[in-house]
């Protein structure tokens, strides 16, 4: 079989993200940013193997920047495009997997913006412009929600009046669906089990962090809600916090709405209760030195980490194992240890010597005797991106395709 080629693109309002992958290569054949579009400092960074140039993107247009791909991509793939794959925050409701981008799909991913209003019309701004550029071959969006759609109702309803459901989608969706996703089939095939099967419990921990708990390739549960606030103590972000500390605020300091989700999506996490930084690489420094905010910020993570996946385990009928997977996930032997010291009731432990491999490594495994399996895996979600977006055009082509929504 040819080895297939897929596009990657992760449109922002000011910046698309790319890669290109092919069906074989781990790594991608080409990958880059492009920033501060919108302005007339618009520019592209790429690299390719051992390559590295910046392109400059005169009028900072979204449609300029993916036309100066076109030329790399002639460059670095050795055949045409199959498809290309777009990243989406938000699907609603309306999808359960990856869709091939038509109007209506366009209109279902409009309809969403409500739930994502800083990510989705940007990615729409993507999309046009890509499709507008790549006008030959098939767009897929990949909504990070829809992997979460397999919830049962009682995993994803708020306790909350039946209209705010029903007339305006006020439940739980869940994010990073992809990256779940992806680390729950390496944990299969790491421990030798049929392909996609296992009781999962999965920790992605990067600057955004939430947990899930994934039976058999699909989602029960999740910590992240209507939106990706909810959940764990995050980067800048508070996760869970009392629903009454808006109104407690709005009374006692009169914030307003804004200054409330400003306070608790960037100034809360790691960076508000360590007053340092929202990195957990200078936290885990600043601790070993004493410094009691990033001590606390490093306590508070692990410990409200593994009260989440403490409460997810009940999702599952089983656990085979934890994983551990983004940048924080892959690389701090320490949050690993901490979070795990918590969660002994399950019978997990860690092994301290191969908890302390040094990051770079494949996914791995760091349980210690007895210990369900505790894995350390790198997420790849463009890889997943790519992946979904094949399976869909072989199925497009041996079926006809049933429409979600
Ligand atoms: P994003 O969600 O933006 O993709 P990443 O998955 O790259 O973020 O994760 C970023 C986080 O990973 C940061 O908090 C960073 O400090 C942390 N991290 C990366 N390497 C290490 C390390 N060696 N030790 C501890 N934390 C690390």
């Amino acid at each position: 079989m040819t080895d297939r080629l897929v596009l990657v693109i992760n449109c922002g309002s000011s910046s698309i993200k790319f890669a290109l992958r092919s069906e074989s290569a781990r790594k991608p054949l080409l990958s880059g940013l492009a920033e501060r579009l919108g302005t007339a400092e618009g520019v592209m960074n790429w690299r390719a193997g051992d390559t590295r140039e910046q392109v400059m993107i005169g009028d900072g247009k979204h449609s300029t920047a993916l036309a100066s791909l076109l030329p790399l991509i002639e460059r670095f793939a050795d055949q045409p495009l199959t498809a290309v794959g777009h990243r989406v925050v938000h699907g609603g409701e309306h999808f359960t997997g990856a869709q091939i981008i038509d109007d209506q799909v366009i209109a279902a991913i409009e309809d969403s913006s409500p739930l994502a209003p800083l990510h989705n019309p940007a990615h729409l701004v993507g999309i046009r412009a890509a499709m507008a550029v790549l006008d030959d071959i098939p767009h897929i969006a990949i909504f990070d929600t829809a992997f979460h759609q397999s919830m049962p109702p009682h995993a994803y309803r708020y306790a909350l009046p039946e209209a705010l459901y029903r007339d305006h989608g006020v439940r739980r969706y869940g994010f990073h669906g992809t990256s779940h996703r992806f680390v729950a089939s390496q944990a299969s095939l790491l421990m030798g089990l049929e392909p996609g099967h296992g009781a999962w419990l999965t920790a992605h921990l990067g600057n955004g962090c939430s947990t899930c708990a994934i039976l058999d390739g699909r989602s029960l549960d999740t910590s992240m809600g209507m939106t990706p606030l909810e959940g764990l103590v995050m980067g800048t972000r508070s996760g869970d916090v009392d629903p009454n500390l808006h109104s407690h605020l709005a009374r006692t300091l009169g914030w307003n709405l804004d200054r409330i989700d400003h306070m608790l999506n960037r100034e809360s996490g790691l960076l508000g209760l360590s007053g340092l930084s929202n990195d957990m690489r200078t936290l885990v420094a600043a601790r070993a030195d004493g410094h009691p905010g990033a001590t606390l910020a490093v306590e508070v993570f692990c410990y409200r980490l593994a009260r989440s996946l403490a409460g997810l385990a009940v999702a599952l009928p089983r656990i085979d194992g934890l994983v551990f997977t983004g940048g924080i996930g892959e690389n701090s032997p320490l949050t690993r240890e901490l979070t795990v010291r918590h969660l002994a009731l399950f019978g997990l432990a860690i092994d301290p010597a191969a908890n302390a491999t040094p990051p770079g490594n494949p996914a791995r495994q760091i349980q210690a005797g007895n210990s369900p399996a505790i894995l350390v895996i790198p997420t790849d979600e463009e890889r997943q991106i790519a992946e979904e977006c094949l399976v869909l055009i072989e199925l497009a082509n041996t079926q006809p395709m049933e429409k979600e929504d």
